[in-house]
């Protein structure tokens, strides 16, 4: 890849971009859990619980959970019985989820560093990949939905949640103003860094409508693609099958 690519509202090289992304989040990982309470007013959890109502996980099902951090998706998944691979780009995000994890005695859970533009899993392993908040911050999108399409078996499930700014004058655009003013703030004094903040909201900025991301996911191959709003817009599920 050569062309410039988007670092919040910075042009710089995909290689760049990668690499300043995996500083933000080794930057923010032992803080990561109580700025997203702090940023979403606690909402973050119940999304959560609602997109993981949308996945419904089975006993016995093999679930990839991409870019899924310090694993609060993969826990709820968890739960519900299905056995999880939490895959992250970031091993300090990874690491966070373990000590998480150990202390409120789950199991059914495997820790894997990959990048979710080329994974390192057989064709056909998954009933199920989800990824959270994470596909944003992928330098190459369309690079990671085909290989999310590649790693699902056949009747795999793709589910996808992420923020949605949107020209509707409603809910998000009043988040959006009062993110871009605050949520920087609010970085630099819990987590002494204000830059890191600043990029995630961009990034949410930035992010395509819900419309094109959804036309994205069917370039993938996945059928019946589809996006559904959540709280006045500000939050988008997306899912596709493999067929
Ligand atoms: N899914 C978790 C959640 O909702 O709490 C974490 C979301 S966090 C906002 C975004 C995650 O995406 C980070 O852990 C980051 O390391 C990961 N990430 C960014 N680029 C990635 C890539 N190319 N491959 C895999 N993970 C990536």
């Amino acid at each position: 890849m050569s062309d410039k690519v988007n670092f919040g509202d910075e042009l710089v090289s995909p290689e760049e971009k990668t690499r300043r992304v995996g500083a933000v989040f080794s930057s923010v990982a032992r803080r990561y859990d109580i700025m997203n309470d702090l940023m979403s007013g606690g909402m973050h959890r119940l999304w959560k619980d609602r997109f993981v109502n949308r996945v419904k996980p089975r006993r016995g099902e093999e679930i990839l959970d991409m870019a899924g951090g310090t694993g609060d998706v993969a826990f709820r998944m968890a739960q519900r019985g299905a056995h999880v691979t939490v895959a992250d780009i970031n091993a300090d995000m990874l690491e966070v989820g373990k000590e998480r994890a150990q202390r409120r005695g789950l199991t059914g859970l495997s820790w894997k560093v990959e990048n979710a533009e080329q994974l390192t899993f057989a064709d056909s392993s998954f009933d199920a990949y989800t990824i959270v908040f994470g596909i944003r911050n992928v330098t190459d999108i369309p690079a990671a939905l085909r290989e999310a399409h590649r790693v699902l078996k056949r009747g795999g499930r793709f589910y996808c949640m992420e923020f949605a700014s949107s020209d509707w004058p409603g809910f998000s655009s009043l988040y959006d103003a009062w993110a871009s003013r605050m949520i920087p703030r609010i970085g630099q004094a819990v987590a002494d860094d204000e830059n890191s903040y600043r990029y995630l909201v961009e990034s949410i900025r930035r992010f395509p409508r819900p419309n094109a991301f959804k036309r994205m996911v069917a370039g993938a191959g996945f059928v019946r693609a589809t996006a559904e709003p959540m709280l006045g817009g500000l939050v988008t599920i997306h899912s596709g099958w493999k067929i």
